[in-house]
């Protein structure tokens, strides 16, 4: 199946027994009754595949995971409760204590608060300034287990070249742990591109209307774990390219207890039947809104890979086929022209969310980025004035119109 057909097909089981839903229905049940004893003995040792309780797994969450290993080309998926879980699921997954995590600094606010966690646990991040071979040299060291990065960076927009920094890892045999969020499937898939493992929150883009809070986490399944340094995997290997999720299913993911619930695992399978048409609206709104308040006169700094003086502009046109996303920043000039736009707008929703098919805009620096420092902030792309937009599938008139009055 091409991409946009698995949009739809993907996972949607056709076993011929009972009547055939043409969406995925939602199984909204703690537990599975069991055959036999017999039969639950053989679920529970992995030697039979079924359910058994939906904490450990759960149809409609399985077929999501299916629908979302497809388009992205992974070999497993595993659904989790948000795109934080997912995180640190990917990251606890790999780390134990002593072990360290490069990353930059430009990576989404609650990630870099989780950073606070994990040097609590005993693992410690290594952070960049920008994700270049010269930055990640001069942070590499032995402890280092894994790069986390994302395919576009939130609020600041980086856009990360996935071959090459790939390339960098393997060649230092770490992992490279992809953020996909803001790209989603239908912009990037960085397993494609050479990522190893690829955590997505679903509540932006794949439900696609604000309606859950979700993640996901997927194993390309060729990552060779060496036993020695990867001590956590070592018990796994035997599972082969599914070593890396049959180590969360029968252990931390299981244990800590962040699964998907069913309700939301149908709203992601309807959120993908979507995803490209909306995905693809959404980019195109935002790069008529980037390109009219770059000419506006109204406000400064536009930031957007889709402008041609953007930095990131050759390499997502490159990497994402001529589509650059539906976030943008611009800034305003002061704290109180932001909040007076914010105020002012009609059509957009005053909302700390993205990915929504309606407009969000947001004062990131109030808000999500509250608890940051104002170094790091400005670092990440947060200026006191910095506006964030996530564009929605609106008629283009309508919001133009909207942040031309709002403005002034
Ligand atoms: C929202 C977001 C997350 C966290 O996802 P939740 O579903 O809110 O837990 C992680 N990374 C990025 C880039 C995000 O935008």
């Amino acid at each position: 199946m091409h991409f946009e057909t698995a949009l739809l097909h993907a996972g949607r089981a056709k076993d011929g027994a009972g009547p055939a839903p043409c969406a995925v229905p939602v199984f909204q049940t703690g537990a599975f009754e069991a055959g036999s004893a017999a039969e639950l003995e053989e679920i529970f040792a992995g030697r039979k595949a079924g359910f058994c309780y939906t904490r450990v797994g759960n149809p409609t969450v399985a077929a999501f995971e299916e629908r979302m290993r497809t388009i992205e080309g992974a070999a497993s998926a595993v659904a989790c409760a948000s795109g934080m879980a997912a995180s640190f699921l990917a990251i606890m997954g790999i780390c134990q204590a002593g072990d360290a995590v490069l990353a930059p600094r430009t990576l989404y606010g609650g990630t870099l608060e989780l950073f606070g966690d994990l040097a609590r646990m005993g693992i410690s991040v290594h952070l960049v300034d920008e994700v270049t071979a010269s930055a990640l040299d001069a942070a590499f060291d032995d402890t280092v287990r894994l790069v986390f990065a994302e395919t576009i960076s939130n609020p600041k927009l980086s856009v990360l070249d996935i071959p090459a920094v790939a390339a960098w890892c393997h060649e230092r045999r770490v992992p490279l742990v992809v953020d996909n969020t803001l790209a989603s499937p239908a912009l990037a898939r960085p397993l494609e591109l050479g990522a190893d493992i690829v955590v997505e929150s679903i509540s932006k883009q794949i439900t696609g209307n604000g309606t859950a809070i979700g993640g996901i986490l997927l194993d390309g399944g060729k990552f060779a774990w060496d036993p020695v340094r990867f001590p956590s995997l070592a018990p796994w290997k035997k599972f082969g390219p599914f070593a890396f999720t049959a180590g969360l299913r029968k252990g931390l993911f299981r244990n800590t207890g962040g699964c998907m619930a069913p309700v939301t695992a149908f709203l992601g399978c309807i959120g993908l039947e979507t995803l490209a048409l909306r995905m693809e609206r959404a980019c195109s709104n935002a790069l008529a809104l980037a390109e009219w308040l770059s000419g506006s006169g109204l406000v400064s700094e536009v930031s957007y890979p889709g402008l041609s003086g953007n930095p990131g502009h050759a390499l997502a046109g490159r990497q994402f086929a001529g589509r650059y996303g539906a976030i943008l920043t611009f800034r305003t000039g002061s704290r109180e022209r932001a909040y007076r736009f914010l105020d002012q707008v009609e059509v957009a929703l005053l909302a700390s969310n993205i990915g929504d098919a309606k407009t969000l805009v947001l004062h990131p620096a109030s808000t999500i980025f509250l608890d940051v420092g104002e170094d790091e902030r400005e670092l990440a792309g947060v200026f006191d004035d910095t506006i964030r937009v996530s564009v929605g599938i609106e008629d283009i008139r309508d919001l133009i119109e909207d942040f031309r009055q709002a403005l002034s």
